[in-house]
C-alpha cells in the first residue's frame, strides 16, 4: 500500500531559501499551527514579549496522550482512552493506513508544503524548517486517499487530538488541512478534533477554494507579522476569549486598560457603588448604572478568561499567601432513571427507609444530591446515594479548574 510516508519525499526538497533578519536583531518566527487561532484574531499576541510557560499536569496529560496515539498508529500498542473510532474515522472512504506525528512546513509565499519527518518533538528547525518563513506543524494522524485513475479526486483525512475540555481552535485545522494539501497534493480534506475524554468529534471539510482562501489569509497575516515585528507601538490587542493561554498576557496594554477602565466605569461621577446611593438614582441614572454594568460584566469576563489562561501557565500569586493555579475537580451527576429504578424497588420492601412516594418526589425526571437530602433526609439520602452508587448511576467527572488554592 501506498503510504503518506513514500507520497512525502516528492516534496522534501522545496525552500532552501536564506533567513531574513528583521532590524538586524532576533528573527521572527512564525507562529505554529497551535498557536495560529489566536494570532489570527489578535497579531499582538504573536509580537509582545512572550513568557515560556512551566509544563502543568495538564500539558503533561496532553503529551502523554499523543505519545499514547502516536504508538497506537505506528506500532499497534492500546491506548488508555479508546481509538477505535479514531482509526475507523481515519480508515473511512479506502484511507491510506494512517502516520502519525508527521511534521509538516508550509510557505504562504509559495503555497506550497513539505514534510520535516515523523515524530520529531517539535523540533521544526533542527530537522530543515526555516520558521521566519514557514508555518510549522505535527499531525496528530493523517491518511489519505488517492484515486487509481486519472480524473478521480485526491481526498486527504487530518485528525488533531484533544485532551482538554476547551474546544480546539478552528484555524489549527485550516492550517493542518492546508499543509497537508499541498504537501500531498490533496484537492480537499476532511478535518476533524477528536476529544479523547469523550470520544467526541468536530468535522470540517474543506475543498480547493476553501484551502486557496485559507493559504491567502495566512500570507496576509505573514505580511502583517512581518512588517510590525520590532516597530513601536506593537498592533492593537484585540481582546476576547481566544486570551485564555496567551502567552503575552502579563505585558498586554489592552489586558492592562480594561482593568483600569473596569475601575473608572465603576467609580465614574454619578454612578456610585453605595447601595444608599440606589434610592436616589433616577431611571434615566439607573439606565447609565445598566449600561455600565453590562460593560463592566464583559470586561470581568475578559480578564478572567485571560488570567486563567495566564494561571494555566504559572500560578498567580496572591497578598494573603495563596496561588492561582489549575487544579483536578471532580463533578458527580446521578442518572434520574437508575436512580429511580433501583430507589423504587428498595422502597416496595419491608421496612425500606423511605416511600415510593418520596422516591417519586426525589427523582424524576432528575435526580441531584439535593433533592435527595429535601426528601429523604440525611441518612436516607445517604443509604440511597449508596444503592445508587452500586447499581451504576453515579457518574464522575474530572475536570480543571482555577483556583485559589494553598501553595
Ligand atoms: S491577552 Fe488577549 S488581547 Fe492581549 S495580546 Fe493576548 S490575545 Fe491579544
Amino acid at each position: 500500500m501506498r503510504t503518506v510516508a513514500t507520497m512525502m519525499m516528492s516534496k522534501a526538497k522545496a525552500n532552501q531559501l536564506a533567513i531574513p533578519r528583521i532590524n538586524g536583531v532576533k528573527r521572527l518566527k512564525l507562529p505554529t499551527a497551535s498557536q495560529i487561532g489566536r494570532v489570527m484574531v489578535c497579531l499582538a499576541s504573536w509580537l509582545l514579549t512572550r513568557f515560556e510557560s512551566a509544563a502543568n499536569a495538564l500539558m503533561l496529560a496532553g503529551t502523554e496522550a499523543h505519545a499514547e496515539l502516536f504508538q497506537a498508529i505506528e506500532h499497534g500498542k492500546e491506548a488508555s482512552f479508546d481509538t477505535t473510532g479514531i482509526f475507523a474515522w481515519l480508515a473511512a472512504d479506502g484511507g491510506s493506513k494512517p502516520e502519525g506525528e508527521l511534521a509538516l512546513a508550509y510557505d504562504s509565499q509559495t503555497d506550497t508544503a513539505r514534510v520535516l519527518g515523523k515524530n520529531i518533538d517539535r523540533a521544526y528547525e533542527k530537522h530543515g524548517a526555516d520558521q521566519s518563513r514557514e508555518f510549522c506543524m505535527a499531525l496528530d494522524a493523517i491518511s489519505v486517499r488517492v484515486g487509481s485513475s486519472e480524473g478521480l479526486a485526491r481526498t486527504g483525512r487530518v485528525l488533531d487530538l484533544k485532551t482538554g475540555r476547551s474546544d480546539g481552535d478552528v484555524w489549527q485545522l485550516k492550517l493542518n488541512a492546508l499543509a497537508a494539501a499541498r504537501a500531498f497534493d490533496l484537492d480537499s480534506v476532511r478535518a476533524c478534533f477528536w476529544y479523547s475524554a469523550t470520544g467526541q468529534i468536530q468535522e470540517w471539510e474543506w475543498g480547493a477554494m476553501d484551502l486557496a482562501g485559507f493559504a491567502q489569509e495566512l500570507e496576509d497575516v505573514r505580511r502583517n507579522l512581518v512588517a510590525a515585528y520590532g516597530h513601536t507601538p506593537a498592533p492593537p490587542a484585540v481582546t476576547g476569549e481566544h486570551c485564555g493561554w496567551c502567552r503575552a498576557f502579563a505585558n498586554c496594554h489592552a489586558q492592562v486598560g480594561l482593568a483600569r477602565s473596569l475601575v473608572a466605569e465603576s467609580t465614574a461621577e454619578g454612578v456610585s457603588v453605595e447601595p444608599a446611593a440606589f434610592a436616589a438614582l433616577t431611571p434615566a441614572e439607573a439606565g447609565v448604572a445598566w449600561d455600565r454594568l453590562v460593560s463592566a460584566e464583559a470586561l470581568l469576563k475578559h480578564i478572567r478568561a485571560g488570567l486563567e489562561g495566564y494561571a494555566q501557565q504559572q500560578p498567580l500569586q496572591l497578598a494573603d499567601g495563596r496561588v492561582v493555579r489549575p487544579i483536578e475537580a471532580r463533578r458527580e451527576s446521578i442518572n434520574g432513571k437508575i436512580a429511580y429504578e433501583v430507589l423504587a424497588a428498595k422502597a416496595s420492601e419491608v421496612g425500606a427507609a423511605f416511600t415510593l412516594g418520596e422516591v417519586w418526589e426525589a427523582c424524576p425526571p432528575s435526580c441531584s444530591k439535593d433533592s435527595l437530602k429535601r426528601v429523604l433526609g440525611k441518612d436516607g439520602a445517604a443509604q440511597a446515594l449508596e444503592l445508587i452508587g452500586e447499581a451504576g448511576g453515579i457518574e464522575v467527572k474530572t475536570y480543571q479548574q482555577v483556583k485559589a488554592v494553598k501553595p
